[in-house]
């Protein structure tokens, strides 16, 4: 089929199925059953089996004639694709179909208070107990764990293993008695994370993904796609200010799913509002100031030209390079450097907030989110880390965790098995 072709049978199929009166889950839900919500996933798995470069002309479509694709935001992508590549059959027809729709939303239970960089040294340990697993321990950092319905949980099943061969994968029902959810309360004012606390939560042998104690490639799949920054946006076509129903409720969607994410502008540095501001505040005649734009304005920029590169290779099918932790790291560099810019720009009244201050607060929510690029999603050292040992080639760190975990040194608050 040629590209002309894909193009025709996605307007063909959307003029006789897609239709503002309609629900939207009615709506997702013909998306589900024809493959057209996630055209480049596998035609058994609820997509159509084209290529990137066919999905995106399939987008094209949808955005011109205002259609709404299938629900992409949150860590539903994330888990969308952990399931594709590593759970079976029928965890796949339970779950990839509430992902689409977007009547399930989902978080990821990885770091604890005890390993965050070092993810595979959990400690929430979950034991078998018949035809279940029992789970016992605490996660932190869960975004969005206070509006999921399930969980990707990562968590020790055994002891006497060497760290990263104790793993084991699970698919966790966030709605029952043994978990408990504490929103945490951020310095920008935010609670976008969350603690979990598992007591004997319980999880059906069948919500395994993987086998037994060989978790840790499935959470560096997901570790991946977290990079890769998987999610596709069907949002083209000014889709949020359409007028009509079904449009209001995906916006309501959208609203709920980024309320997390609704200081994420402003933590990765604002580098759009910079040169408004320095013209503004007259500080564009400040030859200090000005170099200081240039500087950020040409990291940005490079920044902006190796995310595309790595968009065009995951485009044409190729295997991530390490654009991903070159880009986390530059977003890292420029989100640091912009936040300092805003500084010298708007001087002290830069630590304002509140209604009459810089921009309502906007410049001192930058200055107290521009943190958190630098930790999640794996923090600058670790970048540094895996650029230097997997792009360098240089020498691996020296290692004191080898053996059984059990007894492997760890903080006397997080030692227990
Ligand atoms: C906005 C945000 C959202 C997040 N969302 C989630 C989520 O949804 N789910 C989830 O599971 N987690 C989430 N996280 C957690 C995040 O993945 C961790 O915070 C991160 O991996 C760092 O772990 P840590 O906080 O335990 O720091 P630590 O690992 O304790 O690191 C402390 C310091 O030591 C340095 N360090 C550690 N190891 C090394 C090393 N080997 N070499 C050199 N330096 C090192 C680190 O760089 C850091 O400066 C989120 C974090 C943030 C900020």
């Amino acid at each position: 089929m040629t590209e002309n072709d894909i193009k025709e049978n996605a307007r063909a199929w959307l003029e006789e199925n897609w239709s503002i009166d309609l629900s939207l889950l009615t709506w997702r839900t013909r998306l589900l059953e024809s493959g057209w919500g996630v055209p480049s996933w596998p035609k058994e798995y609820f997509g159509l089996g084209l290529s990137q470069n066919e999905t995106s002309e399939v987008d094209e479509v949808f955005a011109e004639i205002g259609a709404i694709g299938a629900a992409h935001s949150g860590v539903r992508m994330l888990a969308a694709a952990t399931l594709l590549e590593h759970a079976n059959d029928s965890q796949k027809h339970q779950y990839l179909p509430g992902i689409i729709t977007g009547a399930e939303a989902w978080c990821q239970l990885f770091s604890e208070p005890g390993s965050g960089s070092d993810l595979a040294g959990a400690t929430t340990k979950a034991e078998r107990e018949g035809d279940e697993w029992i789970v016992n321990g605490q996660k932190v950092w869960t975004t969005s764990a206070h509006h999921a319905d399930f969980g990707l949980l990562l968590a020790r099943t055994n002891w006497d293993k060497p760290k990263h061969q104790g793993l084991t994968f699970f698919v966790l029902d966030m709605h029952q008695p043994g978990v408990e959810v504490r929103q945490l309360k951020q310095m920008n004012g935010h609670a976008s994370f969350n603690e979990v606390f598992f007591t004997d939560a319980r999880i059906p042998h069948q919500n395994l993904v993987g086998s037994e104690e060989n978790g840790w490639p499935v959470a560096i799949t997901t570790l991946a796609h977290e990079r890769r920054s998987f999610d596709r946006n069907r949002d083209g076509g000014g889709i949020m200010k359409k007028a009509g129903p079904i449009y209001d409720e995906y916006r309501q969607e959208v609203e709920i799913a980024n309320e997390p994410y609704r200081w994420y502008p402003q933590r990765a540095g604002r580098v759009d509002l910079i040169v408004e501001r320095a013209h503004q505040t007259g500080a564009i005649k400040d030859p200090v100031i000005r170099q200081e734009i240039a500087k950020l304005l040409m990291l940005n920029q490079s920044a902006q030209w190796t995310a595309a590169r790595a968009r065009a290779a995951q485009k044409a099918g190729k295997p991530q390079g390490p654009e991903g932790s070159l880009g986390k790291l530059a977003a890292s560099n420029i989100a640091r450097l912009a936040s300092r810019v805003h500084t010298m720009i708007t001087g002290s009244e830069a630590m304002l907030s509140g209604e009459n201050s810089p921009m309502e607060g906007v410049i001192a929510e930058i200055l107290v989110s521009v943190p958190a690029v630098s930790i999640a999603g794996g923090t600058d050292e670790i970048q540094k880390n895996i650029i230097a040992e997997r792009v360098l080639e240089m020498p691996k760190e020296t290692r004191f965790d080898g053996g059984p975990f059990k007894d492997v040194p760890r903080n006397q608050a997080h030692n227990e098995q």
